[in-house]
């Protein structure tokens, strides 16, 4: 008990990162942080899933898979 749980986080293609930090800057939560110009999720219980970094991301570099999808019609399959 009390050790760490995995949940879901926004995902994140760290080879597509270009470490510009507007995910940091937008997420309330504190989330997440820039680690070597790489940005890395350090608070997953923090991540109130407000999918503002998948929607900032330049490069969609980060990922909600859990949201519900926008009108604009995504579709990974
Ligand atoms: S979904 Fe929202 S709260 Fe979670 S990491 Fe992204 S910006 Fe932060
Ligand atoms: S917005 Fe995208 S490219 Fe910029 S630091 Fe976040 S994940 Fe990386």
């Amino acid at each position: 008990m009390g050790m760490e749980t995995m949940r879901d986080m926004p995902v994140i293609d760290r080879d597509k990162c270009q470490g510009c930090g507007l995910c940091v800057s937008v997420c309330a939560c504190g989330a997440l942080v820039l680690v070597e110009g790489i940005v890395t999720a350090v608070a997953v219980d923090e991540c109130r899933w407000c999918t503002l970094c998948e929607l900032v991301c330049p490069n969609n570099a980060i990922t909600c898979p859990f949201e519900i999808v926008f009108e604009s019609g995504q579709d990974t399959a």
